[in-house]
């Protein structure tokens, strides 16, 4: 299963030190992107190719041969592990990178070597550009005082003889042409976790990064449970019930609801309902006042909270992932309508997502499709202040096959008409 941990950051953060340890903690892959980089500058210097010269950069790209085996770097079958890190490359190496071709190649190349597996990469900007959808994203800082003062003791373990004077300086220039380039710029990624190792041991980071993985680990773990259903044992029906019959009489005394429509269900075969969501009372309110057991599709993210997650075991509520197509989601959606059950799906797909001006998603026209069932609108309105009146208007059933005329945007359409009869129903007087 694939598992990638993005560590971003500018150069003698340790990134290199900490990724290494890691991925031999966890068995991960370790990628160098920044080795790279490093090789295909270093072929450039070899055969004297200047900044400018595209086509010969792009022959450069077309034939290279980049091999990383753990410390030992391969340009062509020779090892230069050591050859990278002097100080022609190093001075060269973020302009080059920074060529929109070279950078379209070896983040296709990271991808490739990467596809499917375990990998531990660092870099520049592997969580924002080649890996958005990292399962972890660190981003390690540290002043550029201590960044050079690290890296001038590096060098001298390796052999390599820099003045430190010199190391700085080549240090904030790469700074400054990294975080300040038009592609791949260094950037920490929206949702990586900030990691300032100035005044921390290496073991300090690695600890911290070690916790911040188990920490993923565990709750991809308890995600990934959300999709194995329980069992539905005597003790589950009984608190099942319970629970449905105490919340569903709050929800009674607080917003004395009516219910229009209900005659509208299919019989005797599985269906959709579609809402608007406003809010999480919406779902509540459609599963705790109908005498069917409705399930409803949500983020999977919801069973990462204890409560929540027990509410969501016990209403067998279908968890799916965002921003990808959730397989997994889908098969246990089809089962359920197979088996005749109802499920609750906000084609908005988030709380209001109309006001938010985002497009209808056609998850539920979809599935109504492929099992061949039907969706039920409906309508809620209320403002949903205590002690006022909640109406669920429940609308006619609708064919979505009726829609499918073999156009690329059928499913578009009837999304749309699935929108279109709620909001009606949400204003109709009834
Ligand atoms: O990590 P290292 O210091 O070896 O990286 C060398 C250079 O390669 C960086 O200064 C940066 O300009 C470039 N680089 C990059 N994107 C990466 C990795 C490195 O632009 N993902």
């Amino acid at each position: 299963m694939s598992f990638i941990i993005a560590v971003d950051g500018p150069s003698g953060t340790g990134k290199g030190t900490i990724t290494k340890l890691v991925a031999e903690k966890f068995d991960f892959q370790y990628l160098d992107t920044g080795a790279m980089y490093r090789c295909v500058t270093l072929k450039m210097i070899n055969e004297k190719v200047s900044l400018e010269n595209e086509e010969k950069i792009e022959e450069i790209l077309k034939n290279i041969k980049i091999d990383l085996n753990g410390d030992k770097i391969y340009l062509d079958d020779t090892d230069v592990s050591k050859r990278i890190r002097e100080e022609d490359v190093t001075n060269l190496v973020s302009q080059v990178s920074h060529i929109p071709i070279v950078r379209t190649s070896m983040v296709e190349l990271q991808r490739r070597i990467s596809e499917g597996k375990k990998v531990i990469l660092d870099g520049r900007d592997i969580g924002t550009n080649v890996f958005p959808n990292a399962e972890v994203k660190i981003y390690l800082d540290a002043s550029s005082e201590e960044r050079a003062k690290r890296r001038f003791k590096q060098n001298k373990e390796k052999g390599i003889d820099i003045p430190f004077e010199e190391v700085k300086k080549n240090i904030e220039f790469r700074d400054n042409n990294d975080k300040n380039s038009k592609v791949g710029a260094l950037k920490k990624a929206e949702d990586a976790i900030y990691i300032d190792t100035t005044n921390l041991s290496i073991k300090q980071v690695e600890r911290k990064v070690i916790k911040i993985i188990k920490k993923k680990q565990k709750l991809i773990k308890t995600i990934d449970n959300a999709y194995v259903m329980t069992k539905d044992t005597p003790l589950k029906k009984f608190t099942h019930s319970f629970i449905k019959g105490f919340l569903g009489l709050l929800y009674r005394i607080v917003y004395r609801p009516k219910i229009v429509g209900e005659e509208n269900f299919p019989k005797d075969e599985g269906f959709i309902i579609c809402s608007k969501h406003i809010n999480y009372l919406d779902a509540a309110g459609i599963i705790l006042l109908n005498k069917k057991n409705i399930r409803f599709i949500a983020k999977a993210d919801l069973y990462r909270f204890g409560i929540l997650s027990f509410l969501g075991h016990l209403f067998n509520i279908i968890p799916v992932k965002r921003g990808k197509s959730d397989i997994n989601s889908i098969k246990l959606c089809l089962k359920a309508l197979k088996n005749k059950e109802t499920l609750g799906i906000f084609p908005e797909g988030t709380r209001k997502g109309l006001e938010k001006h985002m497009k209808v998603k056609n998850g539920a026209v979809f599935l109504a499709e492929k099992a061949k069932v039907k969706i039920v609108p409906v309508g809620i309105q209320g403002s949903f202040k205590p002690f006022t009146r909640i109406t669920f208007n429940y609308g006619k059933p609708i064919n979505v096959h009726d829609f499918n005329n073999g156009d690329e945007d059928w499913l578009d359409k009837a999304s749309e008409k699935v929108m279109n009869d709620i909001i009606m129903l949400t204003k109709e007087k009834v």
